[in-house]
């Protein structure tokens, strides 16, 4: 058993320098949120954004708003925004499209620099987790499919398989930072160096990282990275993503989305294209405004306190939780299948249960919100600029009232999105 006990969450909460950005957001009354990792809570500004860009910017400024609000430079503007977040410089992220398609892009790119050099044609392989996320997956699938060029993909089952994977045939080692199931952070640093010394470039997904975990790519010397701006940045649903091209990279970033938005001169109008020197040329068309604008509030949130305090509080929170769940739902065989050790553990934790899907449903109707992902894993996110102590104790309290009673359905019916 654990001496933990409410008041001592409580403490905690009273002592926690972040517990005041959590007015920051809005939180539906009687709903701990526990999902942060896959659609991040509204900020309070967003609203006053939204209502500002609609009916400001667009229902009075019409299309002198691409110069009057600076909606054409708001990718980069809010690519620097983000920079500090993810250890990158000013002018090497943008934020847009989807995390699929700057996969694409970012993959096209990095085949299309291993095939200038001179081994080109024995250096095909990417390498990849068989647990990544699957559009990860798909998009290399699809990519190399039709590029039909002999480019195949690798997917290890352990990261342990990665140091005798990566070999002088490997073109790209593309990892997702923290697993979204399983919650597992890779060692950046230690994986990039294994990669360059192969002569491999190293792609990282940083979708369940940005805002959640210290990334420094810089450090890291990464050479391309995408994510997602709906999760813990807090943008909105399908807010648009961002991809990251470090300087050194920047000039024989090449990918087939050409659209006019990543040319040197997009309003010259010209019939050929001619790449921007800079990060816009990782843009392709025209962005989706309303959607990029909100953003803002996240990543302003964000300025008001800094990643090591976040991450600091990640893993108090997700160490309670765990520690809280073994010791009072112990008889309910429940496997932990997040890492304890801090090093390799991101912002979420996992645990499975032979009815995790119907658990998971059960929480939802007495208001703790995680999620369920296959196989039988109960998913929960902790998100330190709303997440509060008090509410993980709680939590945990309601999900051992629902075990120890077994007030779930274990026959419940799947919703398309679980
Ligand atoms: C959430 C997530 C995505 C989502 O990609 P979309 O294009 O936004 O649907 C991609 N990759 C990883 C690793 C994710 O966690």
């Amino acid at each position: 058993m654990t001496n933990i006990d409410r008041p001592y969450c409580e403490t905690l909460d009273a002592q926690d320098a972040l517990a005041s950005l959590r007015t920051e957001f809005h939180l539906p009354t009687g709903m701990i949120y526990l999902d942060g990792n896959s659609l991040g809570a509204q900020p309070k500004a967003a609203f006053e954004r939204a209502r500002h860009v609609i009916q400001e910017e667009w229902g009075n400024d019409l299309i002198k708003s691409w110069n009057k609000a600076g909606w054409f430079d708001l990718p980069s503007r809010l690519g620097n925004l983000l920079a500090p977040l993810i250890g990158a410089k000013a002018e090497e992220v943008v934020i847009t499209d989807s995390t699929s398609i700057n996969l694409f892009k970012a993959i096209a790119a990095a085949l299309h620099l291993q095939a200038q050099k001179s081994d080109a044609e024995t250096r095909k392989v990417i390498i990849t987790e068989r647990s990544n996320f699957p559009t990860d997956i798909y998009m290399a699938e699809g990519l190399t499919k039709w590029l039909d060029r002999g480019y195949r993909l690798h997917l290890i089952d352990s990261p342990d398989e990665l140091a005798s994977a990566i070999k002088h045939d490997t073109a790209l080692v593309m990892l997702t930072h923290v697993n979204y199931r399983t919650g597992a952070l890779h060692d950046m640093a230690k994986i990039t160096v294994l990669a360059h010394a192969q002569g491999a470039l190293c792609l990282w997904d940083l979708a369940h990282s940005a805002g959640a975990v210290e990334v420094d790519l810089h450090q890291a010397n990464a050479d391309f990275a995408v994510g997602c701006c709906y999760k813990y940045l807090n943008g909105g649903p399908g807010a648009p993503a961002f991809i990251w091209v470090p300087q050194r990279h920047q000039a024989q970033f090449h990918h087939p989305l050409t659209g006019w938005w990543g040319h040197a001169a997009p309003f010259a109008m010209q019939a050929s294209f001619t790449a921007t020197p800079d990060i816009r040329r990782a843009l392709c068309g025209t962005q989706p405004i309303v959607s990029l604008a909100m953003i803002e509030s996240g990543l302003t949130i964000f300025g008001k306190t800094t990643m090591a305090a976040v991450r600091q509080k990640s893993l108090a929170l997700t160490d309670l939780f765990i520690q809280l769940v073994e010791a009072r739902c112990a008889r309910h065989q429940l496997g932990l299948v997040t890492p304890r050790h801090h090093a390799q553990r991101g912002s979420h934790v996992s645990f499975t249960h032979a009815h995790a899907y119907a658990v998971i449903q059960a929480l939802i109707a007495r208001g703790v919100v995680g999620d369920y992902r296959e196989p039988g894993i109960m998913r929960f996110g902790f998100t330190p600029l709303y997440t509060s102590y008090a509410e993980v104790w709680d939590a945990v309290e309601i999900l051992q009232e629902i075990l120890d009673q077994k007030t779930y359905d274990a026959n419940i019916q799947r919703h398309t999105v679980t």
